[in-house]
């Protein structure tokens, strides 16, 4: 069976990816199955770049066919910020907690309660022959500072999709319909059967 590595130690997102490989005759793995590959340098400027950088990466250091997502969110008043940054808001090795308090702060210095902003993803696919798919993902929404639910991830209790509810507060399946990550994955999934019914 095909073995496909997702470029990621980030569980949310390895759960998200996961789910849309489910129906796939591939067996997923994931960097956690590999020891000693050291980190590689995000220093693209679009997550489309850093993308394609950790795909190329891991898919040669693994020799397996490799997805990696490179994704984040964008607030308005912050002049897009954290953007490419997301993952390391607070510091190289931030956590959600940290990066979430970080961007509390960064409103709080601009007095500005709540602001327009998008999550964006892009999935890129290196194939073990150099074949490479690209997709991406938009979803927009508002930054606020009251936090609510406790599902997904990373900024999720703060991006209101619509006036009362956040992305914490949407079960798996309901972020997958409208997420970033869920749009990116079903351009994704469409361009790999074409791969795999070949
Ligand atoms: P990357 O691992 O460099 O692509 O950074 C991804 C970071 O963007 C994550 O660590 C989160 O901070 C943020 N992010 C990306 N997608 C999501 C999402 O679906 N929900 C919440 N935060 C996200």
């Amino acid at each position: 069976m095909k073995k496909i590595v997702i470029a990621t130690k980030n569980l949310g997102k390895l759960k998200e990816i996961k789910k849309a490989l489910e129906n796939f005759p591939v067996e997923v793995l994931s960097l956690a199955d590999f020891e000693n590959i050291p980190d590689v340098v995000e220093d693209g400027k679009t997550f489309e770049e850093n993308a394609k950088i950790k795909a190329k990466y891991f898919s040669k250091k693994t020799g397996l066919a490799c997805i990696a997502d490179d994704s984040g969110l964008e607030v308005d008043a912050l002049d897009g910020k954290p953007g490419v940054f997301s993952a390391r808001f607070a510091g190289y090795h931030a956590e959600d907690g940290t990066n979430n308090k970080k961007l509390l702060e960064e409103l709080e210095k601009i007095s500005v309660e709540e602001s327009p902003a998008d999550y964006r993803c892009a999935l890129c696919f290196i194939d073990t022959d150099g074949k490479e798919i690209l997709t991406s993902g938009i979803v927009n929404g508002t930054i606020k500072k009251i936090p609510q639910g406790t599902g997904g991830f990373g900024y999720d209790p703060y991006f209101y999709i619509d006036e009362k509810k956040t992305m914490a507060e949407l079960t798996p399946a309901e972020k997958d319909l409208i997420s970033h990550r869920g749009e990116a994955l079903r351009k994704m999934t469409a361009e790999l059967q074409k791969i795999f019914s070949a």
